[in-house]
């Protein structure tokens, strides 16, 4: 049965991607988001090597979101090759840039997708209310991936209206996850799909241990108990959603 991985960063912790890839042989694809200039880079290279396996994008993620005018350019220069635009967005929670800053590079990159027509990835961590705002205003909605995606029920409802898609990540899979299943059972499957965030958020039995694409599979076995159906069938409507989000 085959996943796609939406989101992982498999540019980033310097083990062998060749050998995770060849343990993930459920998934059939996998989306490789960049962070900042480098890490794109490293990104578009992945793809290069494994071509149809790995996709890349080319992103600013907010806790970098300060560097936005001297990586700006160069992120600029590899979007057109990428597959989306990010991971981008607004993280409130650690605040490691300033909110002006990413706000700043948040709409830079959106405005960047919009012109080129693709996808966005989206990190929303303690700021739901103003990325909702700038994606109502923006109209960036049916381009928009809100990755990792942790909102309840009440969120998760208001972001459907504007058209985003939503990508779980491990939390669906938490012990502690119980909000993020709430908000997952509003999810239409149609606009759901999964991604392990890897190197973070394991899911359970692995919590603790460095994630890897092969275990976007515990991700969709959580989802699909949320909804009800077989893990079969988790997997068809995700996938079938990442080729229409990422490849047409
Ligand atoms: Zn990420």
């Amino acid at each position: 049965m085959g996943w796609v991985d939406t989101h992982c960063h498999l540019q980033l912790d310097g083990r062998d991607p060749a050998q995770l890839l060849a343990r993930a042989e459920d998934v059939d694809w996998m989306v490789a988001p960049g962070v900042d200039l480098e890490s794109s880079k490293a990104a578009r290279d992945l793809a290069l090597r494994f071509p149809g396996r790995v996709l890349a994008t080319s992103g600013l993620h907010p806790h970098d979101a300060e560097l936005w005018p001297e990586q700006g350019e160069g992120i600029v220069g590899l979007a057109s090759e990428a597959s989306a635009i990010g991971e981008t967005g607004l993280d409130f929670y650690r605040n490691l840039a300033s909110r002006e800053d990413q706000i700043s590079a948040f709409r830079q990159q959106i405005a960047l997708a919009a012109e080129l027509g693709k996808p966005i990835i989206v990190h929303c961590r303690d700021a739901f209310a103003e990325i909702f705002e700038i994606i109502e205003e923006t109209g960036i909605g049916p381009r928009s991936v809100l990755h990792c995606w942790t909102g309840g029920p009440r969120w998760t409802k208001r972001f459907l209206t504007l058209g985003v898609m939503f990508s779980f990540a491990g939390p669906v899979a938490f012990l502690t996850g119980d909000t993020v299943r709430l908000g997952a059972a509003e999810v239409p499957p149609e606009r759901a799909m999964v991604e392990t965030d890897t190197p973070y958020l394991a899911p359970p039995p692995h919590r603790g241990e460095p994630n890897e694409p092969a275990w976007v599979a515990l991700v969709g076995a959580a989802l699909a108990g949320v909804w009800g159906m077989s893990v079969d069938e988790a997997a068809a409507v995700t996938s079938a959603n990442a080729t229409r989000v990422f490849r047409t």
